[in-house]
């Protein structure tokens, strides 16, 4: 513990947003970032508790040793708590730019927790920017050879263990480019993608290899001692509606993908919000991304429809610390929007009824209803209160029903009633040389609980080849 009261003498202070004006005006990241002297009083704040809360189930899926990096932040030694830090967290540039910090809402600090996110994004950066961060090579090879499937942070996490314990690791991506939704999906301004390009090409002399554009097929892989499947869990959930497959009716990530793919090659993206009324479907965070990415294309107008009504404004009783506070939060995007058109973009309790189309098959409205509960469970609208709502691009973002049909028929698997292929013993082992990680086992999450979930997996094969090995001596 670096200061006995840092706590009572230090403000808790994050990375400042850039201004409205500004950031609107370009993809690049939201936040600015501080000073190592900031990050240092911040650091000190950490009280070192005899049950670190940030380090339980509750907070960080990681485990990481927040404590102590902390501590060694607070007095200056950076290179240290690096160290500390890359013992449990494989690539703090992601967590540090996306993680919902599930540790600082369990931090003992409650509602002022310490800044452990922007803390960690300091430490790597610096160890970046000073030549701390090296490829780290294996000094012995296992002779084994395993094959990762998808490079999202799953498989990124399982690939850069299973490499650093020895085995030879190649990971197969469909996509053009690696880091499944950290690349696509995710925008530049939350996380700049030549971030996760940066960690690739350190993946890549480390001894890691990619083969992209490569949707991986079993019988390529006959060769490998053991597959791990991170496909993800990017089957979108559709509305039940007539005319999904009208021009300007377009899913989520498949516009998100659009757009980095755009700016990476520096023209117009393939969909764009430019000029447009933009409803999106769906008010979580993928909602919430798609409305901050409308409004920096210059859309017209943005709305955001959600169902469920608006969260309390503080916690319910049963949502007690340090359980992640399920509140109503105004994410970025929202902000943004609130800036440029003065209010809210969220419509709560509201659904779209009817697509209507124009006489080239082009969304042009929708027809929407507002939506009550029922008490035998379940939704229904209220008479009397539907609304046309002009629209020339409907994005859906109503979340995700599990792995995708074309992986599950190439490997012949079958997903479990929610879409994930977990296995019923709570292991990532499926069958014979096949195992499971990320949001393809779990369902859509988080991406620090992919890299959690890809790192048990590989500790979970490389157990299972030495098992094998002494059973074949
Ligand atoms: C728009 C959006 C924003 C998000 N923002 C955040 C955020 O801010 N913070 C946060 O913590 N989480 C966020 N999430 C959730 C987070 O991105 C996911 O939980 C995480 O990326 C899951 O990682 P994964 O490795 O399991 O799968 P993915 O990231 O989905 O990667 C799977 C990869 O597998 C590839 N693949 C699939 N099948 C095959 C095949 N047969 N052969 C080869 N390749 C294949 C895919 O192309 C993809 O690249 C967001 C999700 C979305 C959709
Ligand atoms: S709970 Fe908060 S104050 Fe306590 S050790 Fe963890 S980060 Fe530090």
């Amino acid at each position: 513990m670096g200061s006995m009261t840092g706590f009572l003498d230090t403000a808790r202070m994050e990375n400042p947003f850039r201004e409205e004006a500004e950031r609107l005006g370009d993809f690049e990241d939201l936040h600015l970032s501080q000073s190592g002297d900031v990050r240092w009083a911040q650091a000190s704040r950490c009280m070192n508790c005899g049950v670190p809360f940030c380090q339980s189930d509750f907070g960080c899926p990681l485990h990481n040793l927040i404590p102590e990096w902390n501590d060694l932040l607070c007095r200056g030694q950076e290179e240290e708590a690096l160290k500390r830090l890359l013992m449990t967290a494989p690539f703090p540039e992601f967590t540090g730019h996306v993680c919902p910090a599930l540790c600082e809402k369990a931090c003992n600090l409650a509602d002022s927790g310490v800044t452990n996110r922007d803390n960690e994004l300091y430490l790597i950066e610096t160890g970046f920017a000073r030549g701390w961060i090296r490829p780290r090579v294996p000094s012995a090879r296992s002779g084994k050879r395993i094959a990762v499937v998808g490079s999202g942070p799953s498989g990124l996490a399982a690939a850069d263990l299973l490499n650093r314990l020895g085995h030879e690791t190649v990971v197969f991506e469909k996509a053009d480019r690696p880091g499944g939704l950290l690349m696509y999906g995710i925008p530049n301004m939350k996380l700049p993608k030549e971030t996760v390009l940066r960690r690739i090409r350190l993946m890549e002399a480390e001894g890691v290899r990619f083969r992209l554009n490569t949707e991986a097929r079993p019988e390529e892989l006959e060769d490998f001692d053991a597959v791990l499947l991170c496909g993800g869990s990017r089957k979108p959930r559709s509305l039940n509606l007539e005319r999904m497959d009208a021009a300007g009716v377009v899913f989520a990530v498949d516009y998100l993908t659009a757009a980095s793919k755009g700016l990476l090659a520096g023209r117009d993206p393939a969909v764009s919000a430019e000029g447009k009324r933009v409803v999106v479907v769906g008010g979580g965070d993928t909602g919430n991304d798609c409305v901050g990415t409308a409004l920096r294309q210059g859309c017209l107008s943005v709305v955001q429809l959600e169902m469920m009504p608006a969260p309390p404004e503080n916690r319910l009783p049963g949502n007690p610390w340090p359980e992640w506070p399920r509140i109503l939060r105004t994410d970025y995007g929202q902000q943004e929007a609130i800036f440029r058109q003065g209010s809210d973009p969220r419509i709560y309790e509201t659904t779209v009824s009817r697509i209507q189309t124009d006489d080239r098959g082009c969304v042009s409205a929708l027809e929407t209803v507002r939506l009550r509960r029922k008490t035998e469970g379940g939704f229904e609208p209220v008479p009397g209160s539907e609304q046309i709502l002009p629209c020339d691009l409907l994005l859906i973002a109503a979340g995700f029903i599990g792995c995708e049909q074309s992986t599950l028929d190439a490997f012949s698997l079958r997903a479990d009633a929610r879409g994930r292929l977990m296995p019923e013993d709570g292991t990532h082992h499926l069958s014979g040389r096949f195992f499971s990680a990320g949001d393809m086992r779990t369902g859509q999450s988080l991406v620090v609980r992919s890299l959690a979930d890809g790192r048990d997996a590989a500790r979970e094969i490389d157990a299972w080849l030495k098992k094998a090995m002494e059973e074949s001596e």
